[in-house]
């Protein structure tokens, strides 16, 4: 049996800064080396995206303009986004991404733009500042260090059932007072790295990747092929 993962990449052609879109090639990279197969394809305006279609998604950055446009498109897409997040499927939201599936985010000249509630955290406006440069967390569950690049003028603030995907050893993070970075809620990780965050943390990618092929596959022992695949990190 070939086992393939099939990734939804939400609104790729809009929402792509940094080359967000490395995260995909990222799993394939990981995924061939166990002989999995990785499929991927943009959902974007207009387009109909069903939960059941996918294994694993990527909502990558965007600047505010790109922002205004998705969150017109997002309500037609919510319900099944909602459904895929609920299913314990993977879903990497980074930065903008990571800002349209919470509450609302107020954009640089002071918009407020709708998310879509999937998780509940919101995002305010920032006074004419940006926090740009490398960032370092831990992860608090796993001890692991994750490296990446932010640039970002929102300021996140977590809701009560949402956990940080780690704490910040350098850099400012979702707002750069509570020395948390991300969101975490079920498989979904919610994150301002760019770089991006898969390329440059192997242990990361592989976890997740796992967490895909363990979701579409729940009958199938992955002991073995755990031991196949070696994290790189830069
Ligand atoms: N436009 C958003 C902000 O400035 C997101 C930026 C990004 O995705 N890099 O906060």
């Amino acid at each position: 049996m070939t086992m393939n993962i099939r990734v939804a990449h939400l609104y790729g052609d809009l929402m792509n800064t940094y080359g967000d879109i490395g995260n995909i090639l990222t799993l394939r990279y990981y995924a061939q080396q166990i002989g999995v197969e990785v499929t991927d394809q943009i959902i974007s305006l207009e387009d109909d995206f069903r939960a059941d279609d996918f294994d694993f998604a990527v909502f990558g950055g965007g600047q505010d303009f790109e922002q205004m446009v998705v969150a017109k498109d997002l309500p037609n897409k919510k319900a099944e986004i909602i459904k895929f997040i609920e299913q314990n499927k993977p879903l990497i939201a980074v930065c903008g991404g990571y800002q349209m599936l919470g509450k609302y985010y107020v954009d640089a000249s002071g918009r407020k733009l709708p998310g879509i509630s999937a998780m509940n955290h919101y995002t305010e406006q920032q006074h004419e500042n940006r926090f740009i440069g490398d960032i370092e967390i831990q992860n608090e569950v796993t001890g692991q260090k994750y490296h990446g690049f932010e640039n970002h003028q929102g300021i996140t603030f977590l809701g009560d059932d949402e956990h940080a995907l780690g704490n910040v050893l350098k850099g400012y993070g979702n707002n750069g007072e509570d020395h948390t970075e991300g969101a975490v809620h079920k498989n979904t990780i919610g994150t301002y790295f760019h770089g991006p965050i898969m390329a440059r943390n192997g242990n990361f990618s592989i976890h997740m990747m796992f967490e895909a092929l363990q979701n579409k596959y729940p009958d199938y022992d992955f002991t073995d092929l755990k031991t196949k695949v070696k994290p790189e990190s830069y």
